[in-house]
């Protein structure tokens, strides 16, 4: 059974708009998904009614807002099933979610000699921070290769993972092929040895149940404007044991203790990594699009999904010389594909002008282009409120614009 998608599409008004005369068709989740109404509302009521800087506040407005920021974390950690809120820390994403991992956790645990491994499909905001801090610290850089149909291969990991591993840091579905990668086998092996483990959860979150004493992961990172709430706020879960022997990242107001001009002594987690004031108004707002997906069956939506990306899957395989690239057998919604004899950027443009959004360019993931040879991809990724109509719009657009080089 499907979900009602016309009576969910009316909580995302963004989407009935003409673009270039025609009806708007959105296929550009998986860089930034819409958000419904009920997290616009809760954003501007708080806006209007209630902002204050949060903790330490006597007044009024600002106690409230530290209500309802700390009540946002508590509603994340439900979400994550984290075992406490102190483990639930606000960031402005994933990027910065991973780049405090790889500074903190790299300062107080990787050194010269050590090794740190990522997958060949990450996106670069899990490549780059590793690389800085392996460099910084004479570590080396090791990397879990995936297959043409774009699987990772889980016996190269056993061969990777020694002791020399300080953490693998492995996405739980690619921004580019949509794999969807099976990370609670990926961290029971890595535990084995006794290595923790980092999810990239921007492209999971928003389409999968996740709870992560369950997956037993050490750190998992997430984004809000991925999965219906705003942009600026994001989540790293990380257990306590790691957080607790971890060197602040930013430092300033929120995160200290007590400040003499000899000695700082560091605030408590999840504090201690919180520096400055927060975007407490995008931590309400995302807690509200969590609220949201709570209100769904995810597993409806899940499926339904599935749906969407078998159709298109199906149809763009009917386009001769059309490529697609990454067929793993568990796959998000996402396909990523170039057109033979199309420039993908003419094609992004062209699609425009048919009021479709799509994605073109490296999609911040070189190491993907590489491993396929090629400079770009075009990328039509789905969310729950597109429809079949929608796919068959963009099917028949495509055999249009081939048509016509
Ligand atoms: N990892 C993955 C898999 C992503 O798709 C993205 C965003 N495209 C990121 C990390 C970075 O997320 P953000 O830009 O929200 O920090």
């Amino acid at each position: 059974m499907f979900p009602d998608i016309t009576k969910l599409r009316k909580d995302f008004p963004i989407l009935d708009q003409s673009v270039n005369g025609k009806p708007l068709i959105y296929l550009d989740n998986a860089a930034t998904s819409q958000r419904p109404l009920q997290v616009i509302d809760r954003m501007n009521e708080f806006s209007l009614k209630i902002n204050g800087n949060i903790h330490r506040a006597t007044h009024f407005l600002a106690n409230k807002t530290t209500e309802a920021f700390e009540c946002a974390r508590g509603t994340l950690r439900t979400f994550l099933n984290a075992s406490e809120s102190s483990e639930v820390i606000f960031t402005h994403g994933t990027t910065e979610s991973i780049n405090l991992v790889a500074h903190s956790f790299g300062e107080a645990f990787i050194n010269a000699g050590d090794e740190v491994v990522v997958s060949e499909m990450e996106h670069h905001a899990n490549i780059v921070p590793w690389q800085i801090i392996c460099n910084r610290k004479g570590a080396t850089l090791k990397v879990l290769r995936f297959t043409d149909q774009g699987v990772l291969d889980l016996a190269e990991l056993d061969q990777l993972l020694t002791h020399k591993t300080k953490i693998l840091a492995v996405t739980q579905v690619s921004n580019t092929l949509g794999t969807v990668n099976p990370i609670q086998k990926i961290i029971t092996k890595a535990h084995e040895k006794n290595i923790p483990v980092l999810i990239d959860g921007a492209q999971g979150a928003a389409h999968f149940r996740i709870d992560v004493q369950e997956l037993d992961c050490d750190f998992y990172a997430l984004s809000g404007h991925k999965m219906y709430g705003p942009t600026g706020i994001g989540v790293l879960y990380g257990k306590r044991k790691w957080l607790d022997r971890m060197p602040p990242f930013l430092s300033g107001g929120e995160m200290i203790d007590r400040v003499t001009f000899g000695n700082t002594t560091f605030n408590e987690i999840p504090y201690k990594f919180e520096a400055g004031t927060p975007h407490y108004t995008g931590a309400i707002g995302l807690a509200a699009a969590i609220e949201y997906l709570n209100n769904q069956d995810i597993s409806i939506l899940e499926k339904y999904e599935h749906e969407l990306l078998a159709e298109a899957t199906m149809r763009l395989k009917q386009i001769d010389g059309l490529t697609i690239y990454g067929e793993a057998p568990e796959k998000s919604g996402v396909i990523s594909f170039n057109i033979e004899g199309i420039h993908p950027f003419d094609l992004g443009t062209l699609l425009d002008q048919l009021g479709i959004a799509v994605r073109t360019g490296r999609l911040c993931a070189d190491p993907v282009m590489d491993h396929y040879g090629v400079e770009n991809m075009v990328r039509a990724s789905f969310a729950f409120y597109n429809t079949f109509k929608e796919i068959e719009t963009f099917y028949k657009a495509l055999i249009r614009l081939k048509t016509m080089f």
